[in-house]
């Protein structure tokens, strides 16, 4: 088999299998082929991770800070080094086109470990004067912090999570997409090489059963998803008996604005950035491209002549932009909003169904979709379809355009389109979202923060604003006099 990792699970620095677990396949999405053959995590599974996370979790918060950060920053190098065989195994896995896995992927989860590998030292509390008396703070790890993966970006979501909570003192146990099982096991290899003590980063596979475990166990302090908000809210509900802290990072369906004065060669290709990368695949999309009236044509007849010239094909062929998507489930779900926009009496200006690629046929390709004359109201205007379709939508006057961006359920991402700087912060700063563009769509950079208002998320991953999701501050009073009492 072509991926198959040398057991399914990575617990307490080795690789480990479970007696008792189902079976996981993992598939190549352009041929439908098995390439790994995995198990998920028994009970007995389940309870060793937790006991190797506790022993390892004593160790590392009690190793120095600027060791900590060391072994983050030697573990981004190791990725580094290895980002062309990581980003084979991630196209494999999710079938996305390596143009971007080489890109996008490994190097993203690189990125985020150098950064928290660097703020590791930096994590200080504070003095607080109180006359003759004194406070401090000290930050604090959590304990064990449970990590659960969506398909899309698996060895990246598995560091946005691991490199904050590690940073701040935390033992993880993550738990990749049932989908996508593979590359989290490749970063506790990396993990491991780099000198974290073992226990500290653990992999467990399986389905929601296996996370919604690992979140009611007692000795669990916090539990971070990235996935849909439906999961969303299990897991919210689940932690809030259990009390656990929480981070979620869900979906949207984020409006991206075009007014008249927009460059309209950029605006398209942010629009096709927002839509088209990793075949629609990713949370932050801006699938309601609302595009003035008086330039509306020519930014269609712009994006779709360079739509039609985007290579569909062989992910593992660099020259391909666009993928099939993760999976046969995924490929019926998207088909049935490309029938269900048409039903609705939107406009089909390029695409509109699945893809036949040649020497492919059981791949899951759809075409770039581009409906225009879209509506409020649709389906296809305001459910998360997770694929390769972009919504265009008519606006003429800004308050309305805000009014209907914001008339959503999401609240992930936005992004404005226009030459003018006070209309740009006018506009950003009436938008209900977490993440927003100026000029631009989709780009992430470590040292922003990330997260959705409304149901799209609660708390923030990245920047300095993930060390408080995944830290606790401890006030202490110190009494520099005597003690006074009522009797
Ligand atoms: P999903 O919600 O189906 O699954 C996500 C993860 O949750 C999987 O690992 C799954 O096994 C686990 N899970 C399912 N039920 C559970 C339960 N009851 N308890 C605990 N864990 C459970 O999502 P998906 O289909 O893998 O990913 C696509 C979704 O993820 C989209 O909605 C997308 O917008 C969202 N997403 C969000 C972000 C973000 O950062 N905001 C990033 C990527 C994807």
């Amino acid at each position: 088999m072509r991926a198959q990792p040398t057991a399914s699970h990575h617990v307490g620095g080795r690789y480990l299998e479970s007696a008792n677990g189902n079976e996981l396949l993992s598939t190549f999405p352009a041929t439908g082929e098995v390439i790994a053959r995995l198990t998920t995590a028994d009970d007995a599974l389940i309870d060793e991770a937790i006991k190797a996370a506790k022993a390892g979790q004593k160790l590392w918060a009690a190793t120095p800070a600027a060791e900590r950060g060391r072994v983050l920053r030697r573990t981004a190098e190791i990725l580094r080094s290895k980002n062309h065989e990581l980003s084979v195994l991630e196209t494999l896995d999710t079938g996305k086109p390596l143009q971007e896995t080489l890109i996008a992927d490994a190097a993203s989860g690189a990125d985020c470990l150098e950064y928290f590998g660097g703020l590791a030292q930096t994590l200080t509390g504070e003095h607080i004067d109180l006359g003759a008396s004194f406070a401090y703070t000290k930050r604090e790890p959590l304990g064990i912090c449970v990590g659960i993966g969506a398909w899309n970006y698996p060895i990246q979501i598995a560091c946005w999570k691991a490199a904050p909570a590690l940073a701040c003192g935390n033992a993880m146990i993550f738990k990749p997409s049932e989908v996508t099982p593979l590359s989290a096991l490749k970063l506790a290899e990396a993990f491991k090489e780099a000198g974290l003590p073992d226990g500290v980063f653990n992999v467990v596979q399986g389905f929601g059963d296996v996370g919604a475990k690992l979140i009611s166990h007692p000795t669990v302090a916090k539990v971070s998803l990235t996935g849909s908000v439906p999961t969303g809210s299990k897991v919210a509900a689940l932690s809030g008996e259990h009390l656990k802290k929480i981070t979620l990072e869900l979906g949207g369906k984020s409006p991206l604005i075009i007014f008249d004065d927009a460059d309209i060669e950029n605006a398209v290709s942010a629009s096709i950035n927002a839509n088209f990368y990793s075949s629609g695949q990713i949370c932050s999309n801006g699938t309601r491209v609302f595009v003035h009236t008086s330039i509306k044509e020519k930014f269609l007849s712009r994006l779709a002549e360079r739509t039609r010239t985007a290579i569909l094909g062989d992910p593992l062929d660099e020259a391909t932009n666009i993928g099939p998507l993760v999976s046969k489930p995924q490929l019926d779900k998207v088909l049935s909003y490309l029938d269900i926009g048409q039903k609705e009496g939107a406009r089909v200006v390029v695409g509109g169904s699945a893809a036949s690629v040649t020497d492919y046929p059981n791949g899951y390709f759809v075409e770039p979709t581009v409906f225009a004359d879209v509506t409020d109201g649709m389906r296809i205007a305001s459910e998360e379809i997770f694929g390769p379709v972009m919504c265009v939508l008519d606006f003429d006057d800004e308050a309305d355009v805000i009014a209907r961006a914001n008339n959503t359920e999401f609240g992930l991402a936005a992004g404005v389109f226009t030459k003018d700087i006070q209309r740009a912060h006018r506009v950003i700063d009436q938008l209900q979202a977490g993440t927003c563009w100026i000029n631009t769509y989709n780009l992430t950079p470590i040292e922003m923060p990330f997260g959705g208002y409304k149901k799209s998320g609660i708390g923030r991953e990245n920047g300095h604003a993930a060390i408080e999701h995944y830290s606790q501050i401890k006030s202490i009073y110190v009494e520099m006099a005597g003690v006074e009492a009522p009797f």
